[in-house]
Protein backbone atom coordinates (compact mmCIF):
# COMPACT_ATOMS: atom_id res chain seq x y z
CA UNK A 1 0.00 0.00 0.00
CA UNK A 2 1.32 3.47 -0.96
CA UNK A 3 1.14 6.05 1.70
CA UNK A 4 0.64 9.11 1.03
CA UNK A 5 2.05 12.16 3.93
CA UNK A 6 -0.44 14.41 2.45
CA UNK A 7 -3.34 11.99 3.50
CA UNK A 8 -1.67 11.65 6.99
CA UNK A 9 -1.17 15.20 7.59
CA UNK A 10 -5.07 15.78 6.56
CA UNK A 11 -6.62 13.55 9.03
CA UNK A 12 -3.90 15.32 11.50
CA UNK A 13 -5.48 19.04 10.67
CA UNK A 14 -8.97 18.25 10.92
CA UNK A 15 -9.97 19.63 14.26
CA UNK A 16 -12.90 18.00 15.12
CA UNK A 17 -10.99 14.47 15.53
CA UNK A 18 -11.04 12.85 18.42
CA UNK A 19 -8.22 10.19 18.75
CA UNK A 20 -8.47 7.70 21.37
CA UNK A 21 -4.85 7.53 21.84
CA UNK A 22 -2.09 10.10 20.65
CA UNK A 23 1.32 8.10 20.69
CA UNK A 24 4.31 10.38 21.13
CA UNK A 25 7.46 8.66 19.72
CA UNK A 26 7.83 6.27 16.99
CA UNK A 27 10.49 3.84 18.81
CA UNK A 28 9.93 -0.01 19.56
CA UNK A 29 7.52 1.65 21.90
CA UNK A 30 5.78 3.40 20.70
CA UNK A 31 5.10 1.50 17.42
CA UNK A 32 4.30 -1.49 19.52
CA UNK A 33 1.55 0.63 21.61
CA UNK A 34 0.02 1.47 17.96
CA UNK A 35 -0.10 -1.54 17.24
CA UNK A 36 -1.79 -2.98 20.42
CA UNK A 37 -4.40 -0.25 20.21
CA UNK A 38 -5.06 0.17 16.69
CA UNK A 39 -5.59 -3.69 16.49
CA UNK A 40 -8.13 -3.47 19.63
CA UNK A 41 -9.92 -1.23 17.05
CA UNK A 42 -9.07 2.40 18.94
CA UNK A 43 -8.77 5.49 16.70
CA UNK A 44 -4.88 5.79 17.01
CA UNK A 45 -2.10 8.77 16.17
CA UNK A 46 1.34 8.00 16.30
CA UNK A 47 3.95 10.82 16.27
CA UNK A 48 7.70 10.96 15.35
CA UNK A 49 9.85 13.96 15.44
CA UNK A 50 12.50 12.61 13.64
CA UNK A 51 12.37 9.22 11.81
CA UNK A 52 10.37 6.01 12.95
CA UNK A 53 13.07 4.32 15.20
CA UNK A 54 15.71 7.09 14.63
CA UNK A 55 16.59 7.12 18.63
CA UNK A 56 17.77 4.27 20.60
CA UNK A 57 15.51 1.98 18.54
CA UNK A 58 17.46 1.09 15.66
CA UNK A 59 20.86 1.37 18.08
CA UNK A 60 20.85 -1.65 19.60
CA UNK A 61 22.54 -4.69 19.49
CA UNK A 62 19.61 -6.66 17.84
CA UNK A 63 19.14 -9.79 20.22
CA UNK A 64 15.57 -10.85 20.82
CA UNK A 65 16.82 -12.52 23.80
CA UNK A 66 16.12 -13.33 27.84
CA UNK A 67 19.37 -11.92 28.90
CA UNK A 68 21.78 -14.52 29.98
CA UNK A 69 23.11 -11.53 32.18
CA UNK A 70 20.33 -11.00 33.77
CA UNK A 71 20.03 -14.58 34.68
CA UNK A 72 23.70 -14.55 36.40
CA UNK A 73 21.94 -11.19 38.73
CA UNK A 74 19.04 -13.77 39.78
CA UNK A 75 16.39 -11.79 37.79
CA UNK A 76 14.37 -14.49 37.27
CA UNK A 77 11.42 -12.71 36.42
CA UNK A 78 12.81 -10.52 34.39
CA UNK A 79 14.33 -13.56 32.13
CA UNK A 80 11.18 -15.46 32.24
CA UNK A 81 8.94 -12.65 30.60
CA UNK A 82 12.23 -11.77 27.97
CA UNK A 83 11.96 -14.94 27.05
CA UNK A 84 7.93 -16.07 26.09
CA UNK A 85 8.01 -12.47 23.99
CA UNK A 86 11.11 -14.28 22.15
CA UNK A 87 9.06 -17.08 21.34
CA UNK A 88 6.04 -14.73 20.34
CA UNK A 89 8.00 -12.61 18.49
CA UNK A 90 10.08 -15.17 16.55
CA UNK A 91 6.03 -16.43 15.80
CA UNK A 92 5.14 -13.08 14.80
CA UNK A 93 7.70 -11.79 12.53
CA UNK A 94 9.74 -15.00 11.15
CA UNK A 95 11.23 -13.06 8.33
CA UNK A 96 13.05 -10.67 11.20
CA UNK A 97 13.56 -12.89 13.59
CA UNK A 98 16.52 -15.69 13.46
CA UNK A 99 17.28 -17.96 15.63
CA UNK A 100 21.10 -17.64 15.97
CA UNK A 101 23.79 -19.72 17.88
CA UNK A 102 26.10 -17.89 20.73
CA UNK A 103 28.94 -19.98 21.72
CA UNK A 104 30.61 -18.80 25.26
CA UNK A 105 34.31 -19.77 25.42
CA UNK A 106 35.34 -21.54 28.14
CA UNK A 107 38.76 -20.32 29.41
CA UNK A 108 38.82 -22.74 32.61
CA UNK A 109 36.99 -25.89 33.93
CA UNK A 110 35.09 -23.50 36.27
CA UNK A 111 33.40 -21.94 33.72
CA UNK A 112 32.44 -24.81 31.82
CA UNK A 113 30.27 -26.17 34.29
CA UNK A 114 29.13 -22.95 35.46
CA UNK A 115 27.67 -21.98 32.12
CA UNK A 116 26.66 -25.44 31.03
CA UNK A 117 24.35 -25.32 34.24
CA UNK A 118 23.25 -21.83 33.98
CA UNK A 119 22.37 -22.06 29.85
CA UNK A 120 19.94 -25.68 30.84
CA UNK A 121 18.31 -23.14 33.44
CA UNK A 122 17.91 -21.01 30.65
CA UNK A 123 16.34 -22.87 28.25
CA UNK A 124 14.23 -24.69 31.17
CA UNK A 125 13.06 -20.89 32.08
CA UNK A 126 11.81 -20.84 28.23
CA UNK A 127 9.64 -23.42 28.43
CA UNK A 128 7.54 -24.78 25.24
CA UNK A 129 9.03 -21.58 23.58
CA UNK A 130 12.66 -22.95 23.63
CA UNK A 131 14.71 -21.78 20.82
CA UNK A 132 17.08 -25.36 21.56
CA UNK A 133 18.74 -26.44 23.86
CA UNK A 134 22.17 -25.43 25.30
CA UNK A 135 25.15 -27.39 24.96
CA UNK A 136 28.69 -27.88 25.72
CA UNK A 137 31.41 -28.45 23.10
CA UNK A 138 34.57 -29.41 22.50
CA UNK A 139 37.31 -26.85 22.00
CA UNK A 140 37.59 -28.63 18.70
CA UNK A 141 34.36 -27.78 17.64
CA UNK A 142 34.55 -24.21 18.59
CA UNK A 143 37.61 -23.75 16.74
CA UNK A 144 35.64 -25.12 13.68
CA UNK A 145 32.58 -23.04 14.42
CA UNK A 146 34.69 -19.69 14.97
CA UNK A 147 38.22 -20.30 12.93
CA UNK A 148 39.49 -16.67 14.64
CA UNK A 149 39.06 -17.62 18.57
CA UNK A 150 41.46 -16.99 20.54
CA UNK A 151 43.24 -21.00 21.33
CA UNK A 152 45.71 -20.47 24.36
CA UNK A 153 43.87 -21.29 27.27
CA UNK A 154 40.95 -22.24 25.66
CA UNK A 155 39.03 -25.83 27.38
CA UNK A 156 35.54 -25.60 25.92
CA UNK A 157 32.37 -23.59 24.66
CA UNK A 158 28.87 -23.72 25.81
CA UNK A 159 26.53 -23.42 22.96
CA UNK A 160 23.23 -21.92 23.85
CA UNK A 161 20.33 -19.95 21.63
CA UNK A 162 18.66 -16.55 21.27
CA UNK A 163 17.48 -14.58 18.61
CA UNK A 164 19.00 -11.94 16.59
CA UNK A 165 17.13 -9.70 13.96
CA UNK A 166 17.72 -5.83 12.64
CA UNK A 167 15.83 -3.68 14.79
CA UNK A 168 14.84 -0.46 12.03
CA UNK A 169 13.24 -3.38 9.84
CA UNK A 170 10.97 -4.45 12.77
CA UNK A 171 10.64 -0.96 13.28
CA UNK A 172 8.86 -0.49 10.12
CA UNK A 173 7.37 -3.69 10.05
CA UNK A 174 5.56 -2.58 13.60
CA UNK A 175 4.67 1.16 11.82
CA UNK A 176 2.62 -1.01 8.85
CA UNK A 177 1.32 -3.05 10.82
CA UNK A 178 -0.30 -0.42 12.60
CA UNK A 179 -1.25 1.47 9.91
CA UNK A 180 -2.79 -1.58 8.19
CA UNK A 181 -4.85 -1.94 11.49
CA UNK A 182 -6.03 1.60 10.94
CA UNK A 183 -3.50 3.93 12.71
CA UNK A 184 -2.33 7.29 11.33
CA UNK A 185 1.69 7.28 11.38
CA UNK A 186 3.82 10.21 10.27
CA UNK A 187 7.73 11.07 11.03
CA UNK A 188 9.22 14.57 10.97
CA UNK A 189 5.90 15.50 13.41
CA UNK A 190 7.00 17.17 16.93
CA UNK A 191 5.01 17.42 19.80
CA UNK A 192 6.07 20.91 21.65
CA UNK A 193 2.76 20.93 24.48
CA UNK A 194 0.16 19.10 26.09
CA UNK A 195 -3.40 20.50 25.87
CA UNK A 196 -5.54 19.91 29.38
CA UNK A 197 -9.54 20.71 30.46
CA UNK A 198 -9.67 20.81 34.22
CA UNK A 199 -6.35 19.76 34.51
CA UNK A 200 -6.77 16.76 32.48
CA UNK A 201 -4.26 16.73 29.20
CA UNK A 202 -6.79 16.13 26.73
CA UNK A 203 -4.05 16.89 23.48
CA UNK A 204 -1.13 17.39 22.14
CA UNK A 205 0.15 20.82 19.94
CA UNK A 206 2.16 19.61 17.33
CA UNK A 207 4.54 20.86 14.70
CA UNK A 208 5.00 19.65 11.27
CA UNK A 209 9.08 19.92 10.72
CA UNK A 210 8.73 19.71 6.90
CA UNK A 211 6.76 22.83 6.70
CA UNK A 212 6.76 24.39 9.60
CA UNK A 213 2.63 24.71 10.25
CA UNK A 214 1.59 24.11 13.82
CA UNK A 215 -1.70 22.18 14.72
CA UNK A 216 -3.56 20.74 17.93
CA UNK A 217 -4.52 17.66 18.22
CA UNK A 218 -7.12 16.23 20.56
CA UNK A 219 -7.61 12.87 22.25
CA UNK A 220 -8.81 10.74 24.86
CA UNK A 221 -5.71 9.37 26.40
CA UNK A 222 -1.81 10.70 25.28
CA UNK A 223 0.83 8.05 25.83
CA UNK A 224 4.44 9.67 26.24
CA UNK A 225 6.77 6.78 25.13
CA UNK A 226 9.70 9.29 24.14
CA UNK A 227 12.22 6.92 25.14
CA UNK A 228 15.28 9.44 27.00
CA UNK A 229 13.04 12.34 26.13
CA UNK A 230 10.28 11.20 28.50
CA UNK A 231 11.63 13.98 31.01
CA UNK A 232 10.57 16.84 28.12
CA UNK A 233 7.11 15.09 28.02
CA UNK A 234 6.73 14.91 31.80
CA UNK A 235 7.88 18.84 32.54
CA UNK A 236 5.15 19.46 29.46
CA UNK A 237 2.72 18.14 32.28
CA UNK A 238 3.95 18.82 35.47
CA UNK A 239 7.58 21.07 35.27
CA UNK A 240 8.52 20.19 38.88
CA UNK A 241 8.33 16.65 37.87
CA UNK A 242 11.40 14.67 39.16
CA UNK A 243 13.59 12.94 36.31
CA UNK A 244 12.26 9.60 35.49
CA UNK A 245 15.13 8.60 33.01
CA UNK A 246 19.72 8.71 33.29
CA UNK A 247 20.39 8.00 29.98
CA UNK A 248 23.33 5.26 29.68
CA UNK A 249 24.84 5.12 26.00
CA UNK A 250 26.20 1.95 24.54
CA UNK A 251 28.25 1.54 21.96
CA UNK A 252 29.10 -0.80 19.00
CA UNK A 253 31.52 -1.39 16.55
CA UNK A 254 31.11 -2.89 13.19
CA UNK A 255 33.65 -5.28 10.73
CA UNK A 256 33.92 -7.48 8.17
CA UNK A 257 32.49 -10.40 9.01
CA UNK A 258 35.77 -12.84 8.41
CA UNK A 259 36.67 -12.06 11.68
CA UNK A 260 34.18 -14.24 13.06
CA UNK A 261 32.26 -15.93 10.35
CA UNK A 262 28.69 -15.97 8.99
CA UNK A 263 27.05 -18.84 11.83
CA UNK A 264 27.97 -18.42 15.14
CA UNK A 265 28.20 -15.66 17.67
CA UNK A 266 30.32 -14.91 20.55
CA UNK A 267 29.51 -14.45 23.64
CA UNK A 268 31.91 -12.85 26.44
CA UNK A 269 30.05 -13.26 29.91
CA UNK A 270 32.57 -11.14 31.61
CA UNK A 271 35.42 -8.57 30.39
CA UNK A 272 38.14 -7.79 32.21
CA UNK A 273 36.03 -4.84 33.81
CA UNK A 274 32.93 -7.05 34.29
CA UNK A 275 31.12 -6.46 31.47
CA UNK A 276 29.15 -8.75 29.08
CA UNK A 277 30.53 -8.49 25.15
CA UNK A 278 28.93 -9.81 22.15
CA UNK A 279 30.42 -10.28 18.79
CA UNK A 280 27.24 -11.21 16.09
CA UNK A 281 27.05 -12.13 12.57
CA UNK A 282 25.00 -9.29 11.44
CA UNK A 283 24.28 -8.59 7.33
CA UNK A 284 27.32 -10.07 6.41
CA UNK A 285 29.37 -8.10 9.13
CA UNK A 286 30.25 -8.83 12.42
CA UNK A 287 29.06 -6.33 15.13
CA UNK A 288 30.64 -6.03 18.64
CA UNK A 289 28.94 -4.80 21.37
CA UNK A 290 28.10 -2.80 24.17
CA UNK A 291 29.06 -0.45 26.55
CA UNK A 292 27.57 0.74 29.66
CA UNK A 293 28.59 4.53 30.25
CA UNK A 294 26.26 6.87 32.15
CA UNK A 295 25.58 9.90 30.81
CA UNK A 296 23.46 13.67 32.22
CA UNK A 297 22.13 14.71 28.85
CA UNK A 298 20.85 13.14 25.67
CA UNK A 299 20.41 13.48 22.27
CA UNK A 300 18.93 11.87 19.09
CA UNK A 301 22.17 11.66 17.49
CA UNK A 302 24.73 10.12 20.15
CA UNK A 303 28.39 10.25 19.96
CA UNK A 304 30.27 6.99 21.00
CA UNK A 305 33.14 8.18 23.14
CA UNK A 306 36.74 7.65 22.50
CA UNK A 307 37.33 5.28 25.44
CA UNK A 308 34.51 2.89 24.50
CA UNK A 309 36.29 2.51 20.88
CA UNK A 310 38.80 1.94 22.57
CA UNK A 311 37.33 -1.24 25.68
CA UNK A 312 35.38 -2.40 22.83
CA UNK A 313 38.52 -2.63 20.77
CA UNK A 314 40.13 -4.55 23.71
CA UNK A 315 37.42 -6.70 24.39
CA UNK A 316 37.42 -8.15 21.14
CA UNK A 317 41.53 -8.22 20.79
CA UNK A 318 41.33 -10.28 23.96
CA UNK A 319 39.07 -13.55 22.42
CA UNK A 320 40.30 -13.35 18.71
CA UNK A 321 43.52 -14.15 17.30
CA UNK A 322 43.30 -11.96 14.18
CA UNK A 323 42.51 -8.63 15.74
CA UNK A 324 40.35 -6.17 14.52
CA UNK A 325 41.80 -2.94 14.61
CA UNK A 326 40.52 0.58 14.85
CA UNK A 327 41.67 0.59 10.50
CA UNK A 328 39.01 -2.16 10.31
CA UNK A 329 36.40 -0.79 12.09
CA UNK A 330 33.47 0.05 9.42
CA UNK A 331 30.86 1.57 11.00
CA UNK A 332 30.51 2.71 14.69
CA UNK A 333 26.65 3.52 16.14
CA UNK A 334 25.76 4.68 19.61
CA UNK A 335 22.47 4.15 21.28
CA UNK A 336 21.30 5.41 24.93
CA UNK A 337 19.35 3.07 27.04
CA UNK A 338 15.99 5.08 28.85
CA UNK A 339 17.24 3.54 32.18
CA UNK A 340 15.02 4.48 35.62
CA UNK A 341 16.69 6.89 37.31
CA UNK A 342 17.57 6.32 40.94
CA UNK A 343 14.75 8.40 42.99
CA UNK A 344 17.28 8.56 45.85
CA UNK A 345 20.80 8.63 46.97
CA UNK A 346 21.03 5.38 48.01
CA UNK A 347 19.75 4.61 44.67
CA UNK A 348 22.67 5.55 42.74
CA UNK A 349 25.24 2.85 44.02
CA UNK A 350 23.02 -0.03 42.95
CA UNK A 351 22.31 -1.52 39.66
CA UNK A 352 19.82 0.83 37.62
CA UNK A 353 16.46 -0.89 36.98
CA UNK A 354 16.21 -2.43 33.21
CA UNK A 355 13.13 -3.69 33.42
CA UNK A 356 10.31 -1.14 32.55
CA UNK A 357 8.58 1.51 33.93
CA UNK A 358 4.74 2.51 32.92
CA UNK A 359 2.56 5.12 35.25
CA UNK A 360 -0.09 7.02 34.81
CA UNK A 361 0.19 11.16 35.96
CA UNK A 362 -3.08 12.72 37.68
CA UNK A 363 -3.19 14.33 35.05
CA UNK A 364 -4.16 11.33 32.92
CA UNK A 365 -0.44 11.23 31.03
CA UNK A 366 0.42 7.75 30.55
CA UNK A 367 4.39 7.21 30.48
CA UNK A 368 6.06 3.99 29.34
CA UNK A 369 9.67 4.06 29.32
CA UNK A 370 13.07 1.57 29.76
CA UNK A 371 12.72 -2.05 28.71
CA UNK A 372 13.97 -4.04 25.86
CA UNK A 373 12.98 -4.69 22.33
CA UNK A 374 12.36 -8.04 22.83
CA UNK A 375 9.67 -7.02 25.46
CA UNK A 376 7.78 -4.29 23.11
CA UNK A 377 4.46 -6.08 23.42
CA UNK A 378 4.58 -7.11 26.74
CA UNK A 379 4.89 -3.38 27.46
CA UNK A 380 2.46 -2.34 25.11
CA UNK A 381 -0.18 -4.55 25.84
CA UNK A 382 0.39 -3.05 29.56
CA UNK A 383 0.11 0.03 27.96
CA UNK A 384 -3.00 0.05 26.47
CA UNK A 385 -4.49 -1.79 29.40
CA UNK A 386 -3.69 1.07 31.60
CA UNK A 387 -4.81 3.88 28.93
CA UNK A 388 -8.48 1.80 29.16
CA UNK A 389 -8.36 2.81 32.80
CA UNK A 390 -7.54 5.63 33.05
CA UNK A 391 -9.50 7.27 29.87
CA UNK A 392 -12.65 5.16 30.76
CA UNK A 393 -12.23 3.51 26.91
CA UNK A 394 -14.21 0.55 25.91
CA UNK A 395 -12.46 -2.88 27.64
CA UNK A 396 -11.24 -4.68 24.69
CA UNK A 397 -8.84 -7.35 24.62
CA UNK A 398 -5.14 -7.04 23.29
CA UNK A 399 -4.58 -8.88 19.97
CA UNK A 400 -0.79 -8.90 19.60
CA UNK A 401 0.21 -12.37 21.16
CA UNK A 402 -0.84 -14.33 17.64
CA UNK A 403 -0.71 -10.99 15.45
CA UNK A 404 1.57 -11.73 12.25
CA UNK A 405 3.29 -8.31 11.55
CA UNK A 406 3.71 -6.99 8.22
CA UNK A 407 5.99 -9.08 5.78
CA UNK A 408 5.58 -12.20 7.28
CA UNK A 409 6.98 -15.13 5.46
CA UNK A 410 8.04 -18.51 6.39
CA UNK A 411 11.21 -20.19 5.43
CA UNK A 412 12.83 -17.55 5.15
CA UNK A 413 16.31 -17.38 2.63
CA UNK A 414 19.00 -15.57 5.10
CA UNK A 415 21.48 -15.17 2.32
CA UNK A 416 18.77 -13.21 -0.14
CA UNK A 417 20.04 -10.02 1.33
CA UNK A 418 16.05 -8.95 0.75
CA UNK A 419 14.89 -11.05 3.40
CA UNK A 420 14.23 -8.42 5.69
CA UNK A 421 11.31 -7.18 3.23
CA UNK A 422 9.78 -10.73 3.86
CA UNK A 423 7.45 -11.12 1.91
CA UNK A 424 7.53 -8.25 0.20
CA UNK A 425 10.39 -9.06 -1.15
CA UNK A 426 9.67 -9.87 -5.16
CA UNK A 427 7.63 -6.77 -4.95
CA UNK A 428 10.54 -4.66 -4.03
CA UNK A 429 12.79 -6.28 -7.07
CA UNK A 430 10.09 -6.42 -9.39
CA UNK A 431 9.82 -2.28 -9.16
CA UNK A 432 13.26 -2.32 -11.30
CA UNK A 433 10.86 -3.49 -14.05
CA UNK A 434 9.79 0.39 -14.32
CA UNK A 435 12.92 1.85 -14.62
CA UNK A 436 16.02 -1.41 -15.34
CA UNK A 437 18.61 1.22 -13.79
CA UNK A 438 17.64 0.78 -10.51
CA UNK A 439 18.53 -2.94 -10.68
CA UNK A 440 22.50 -1.70 -9.85
CA UNK A 441 23.99 -2.21 -6.96
CA UNK A 442 24.52 1.46 -5.57
CA UNK A 443 27.72 0.38 -4.07
CA UNK A 444 29.94 -2.47 -4.83
CA UNK A 445 30.74 -2.90 -0.66
CA UNK A 446 26.95 -3.47 -0.03
CA UNK A 447 23.79 -5.38 -1.10
CA UNK A 448 21.77 -2.70 -1.83
CA UNK A 449 20.14 -1.61 -5.09
CA UNK A 450 18.07 1.85 -6.50
CA UNK A 451 14.69 -0.01 -6.28
CA UNK A 452 14.69 -0.45 -2.53
CA UNK A 453 15.50 3.49 -2.65
CA UNK A 454 12.25 3.93 -4.62
CA UNK A 455 10.17 1.22 -1.98
CA UNK A 456 11.19 3.12 1.16
CA UNK A 457 9.82 6.51 -0.49
CA UNK A 458 6.53 5.05 -2.02
CA UNK A 459 5.88 2.50 0.49
CA UNK A 460 7.76 2.97 4.08
CA UNK A 461 7.90 6.87 4.61
CA UNK A 462 11.45 7.99 3.99
CA UNK A 463 11.61 11.09 3.59
CA UNK A 464 15.43 11.99 3.74
CA UNK A 465 18.57 10.30 2.29
CA UNK A 466 19.67 9.35 5.89
CA UNK A 467 15.71 7.57 6.96
CA UNK A 468 16.82 5.60 3.48
CA UNK A 469 20.38 4.71 4.29
CA UNK A 470 20.98 4.36 7.78
CA UNK A 471 17.07 2.80 8.44
CA UNK A 472 15.30 1.55 5.42
CA UNK A 473 18.86 0.14 4.31
CA UNK A 474 21.10 -0.08 6.85
CA UNK A 475 24.11 1.08 4.92
CA UNK A 476 25.53 3.81 7.23
CA UNK A 477 25.33 1.14 9.91
CA UNK A 478 27.15 -1.83 8.03
CA UNK A 479 29.83 0.54 6.15
CA UNK A 480 29.81 4.45 6.98
CA UNK A 481 32.43 5.72 3.80
CA UNK A 482 30.24 3.10 1.70
CA UNK A 483 27.25 4.84 2.45
CA UNK A 484 28.04 8.32 2.37
CA UNK A 485 29.57 7.19 -1.54
CA UNK A 486 26.02 6.19 -1.92
CA UNK A 487 24.32 9.14 -1.06
CA UNK A 488 24.40 11.28 -3.98
CA UNK A 489 22.85 8.67 -5.78
CA UNK A 490 20.24 8.15 -3.56
CA UNK A 491 19.55 11.29 -3.28
CA UNK A 492 19.15 11.86 -6.63
CA UNK A 493 16.77 8.91 -6.34
CA UNK A 494 14.80 10.46 -3.77
CA UNK A 495 14.37 13.88 -5.25
CA UNK A 496 12.83 12.08 -8.48
CA UNK A 497 9.78 10.01 -6.40
CA UNK A 498 9.15 13.07 -3.96
CA UNK A 499 9.23 15.90 -6.54
CA UNK A 500 11.78 17.85 -4.92
CA UNK A 501 14.58 20.13 -6.92
CA UNK A 502 18.65 20.40 -6.84
CA UNK A 503 18.35 22.23 -3.75
CA UNK A 504 16.99 19.72 -1.65
CA UNK A 505 18.98 17.12 -2.81
CA UNK A 506 22.32 19.59 -1.64
CA UNK A 507 20.89 20.30 1.63
CA UNK A 508 20.14 16.30 2.31
CA UNK A 509 23.80 15.59 1.16
CA UNK A 510 24.72 17.90 3.74
CA UNK A 511 22.90 17.03 6.53
CA UNK A 512 23.47 13.43 5.79
CA UNK A 513 26.91 14.32 5.63
CA UNK A 514 26.79 15.86 9.42
CA UNK A 515 25.59 12.32 10.67
CA UNK A 516 27.21 10.06 9.00
CA UNK A 517 30.62 11.18 10.44
CA UNK A 518 29.70 10.00 13.74
CA UNK A 519 30.18 6.46 12.22
CA UNK A 520 33.48 7.26 11.08
CA UNK A 521 35.99 6.60 14.20
CA UNK A 522 38.37 9.10 12.97
CA UNK A 523 36.11 11.72 11.80
C1 LIG B 1 23.34 -0.03 23.28
C2 LIG B 1 22.00 -0.66 23.42
C3 LIG B 1 21.83 -1.99 23.10
C4 LIG B 1 20.58 -2.58 23.24
N1 LIG B 1 20.44 -3.86 22.84
C5 LIG B 1 19.25 -4.48 22.94
C6 LIG B 1 19.08 -5.79 22.46
O1 LIG B 1 20.00 -6.38 21.90
N2 LIG B 1 17.87 -6.36 22.62
C7 LIG B 1 16.83 -5.72 23.21
O2 LIG B 1 15.78 -6.33 23.36
N3 LIG B 1 16.94 -4.44 23.64
C8 LIG B 1 18.12 -3.80 23.50
N4 LIG B 1 18.26 -2.50 23.90
C9 LIG B 1 17.10 -1.79 24.43
C10 LIG B 1 16.17 -1.26 23.32
O3 LIG B 1 16.90 -0.83 22.22
C11 LIG B 1 15.33 -0.12 23.90
O4 LIG B 1 14.69 -0.55 25.07
C12 LIG B 1 14.28 0.37 22.92
O5 LIG B 1 14.81 0.60 21.65
C13 LIG B 1 13.68 1.66 23.46
O6 LIG B 1 12.70 2.09 22.57
P1 LIG B 1 11.86 3.39 22.85
O7 LIG B 1 10.79 3.45 21.83
O8 LIG B 1 11.42 3.41 24.28
O9 LIG B 1 12.89 4.59 22.67
P2 LIG B 1 13.41 5.26 21.32
O10 LIG B 1 13.75 4.26 20.31
O11 LIG B 1 14.50 6.21 21.70
O12 LIG B 1 12.16 6.06 20.77
C14 LIG B 1 11.70 7.26 21.33
C15 LIG B 1 11.26 8.15 20.19
O13 LIG B 1 10.55 9.26 20.70
C16 LIG B 1 10.78 10.34 19.81
N5 LIG B 1 10.43 11.60 20.48
C17 LIG B 1 11.04 12.16 21.55
N6 LIG B 1 10.46 13.33 21.86
C18 LIG B 1 9.45 13.52 20.98
C19 LIG B 1 8.49 14.55 20.78
N7 LIG B 1 8.46 15.64 21.57
N8 LIG B 1 7.59 14.43 19.78
C20 LIG B 1 7.60 13.33 18.97
N9 LIG B 1 8.51 12.33 19.11
C21 LIG B 1 9.40 12.42 20.10
C22 LIG B 1 12.26 10.21 19.50
O14 LIG B 1 12.61 10.89 18.33
C23 LIG B 1 12.44 8.71 19.40
O15 LIG B 1 12.37 8.23 18.06
C24 LIG B 1 19.49 -1.85 23.74
C25 LIG B 1 19.65 -0.51 24.07
C26 LIG B 1 20.90 0.09 23.89
C27 LIG B 1 21.07 1.53 24.19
Amino acid sequence: MEIKREMMVKQIADPSTLWDLIVVGGGATGLGVAVDAASRGFKTLLLEQSDFAKGTSSRSTKLVHGGVRYLAQGNIGLVIEALRERGILLHNAPHLVRNENFIIPNYSWWSSIFYSVGLSIYDLLAGGRSFGRSRLISKAELIRRIPNIRQEGLKSGVLYHDGQFDDARLAVSLALTAIEKGATLINYFRVTGLTKHLDQVNGVRVTDIETGLHYTCRAKSVINATGVFVDELLGMDAPESRPLVQPSQGIHLVFDQSFLGPHDALMIPKTKDGRVLFAIPWHDRMLVGTTDTPLDAHQLEPRALEEEIRFVLEGAAGYLTRIPTRKDVLSVFAGLRPLAAPQNEKEKTKEISRSHKLMASGSGLITITGGKWTTYRQMAEETVDLAIRTAGLPRRLCQTKTLSLHGYKNAVEWTDPFFVYGSDAAAVKNLSKENPVWKELLNPKLPYIGAEVIWAVRFEMARTVEDTLARRTRALFLDARAAIEMAPAVARLMAGELGKDADWEKEQLVSFGKVAKNYLVDR
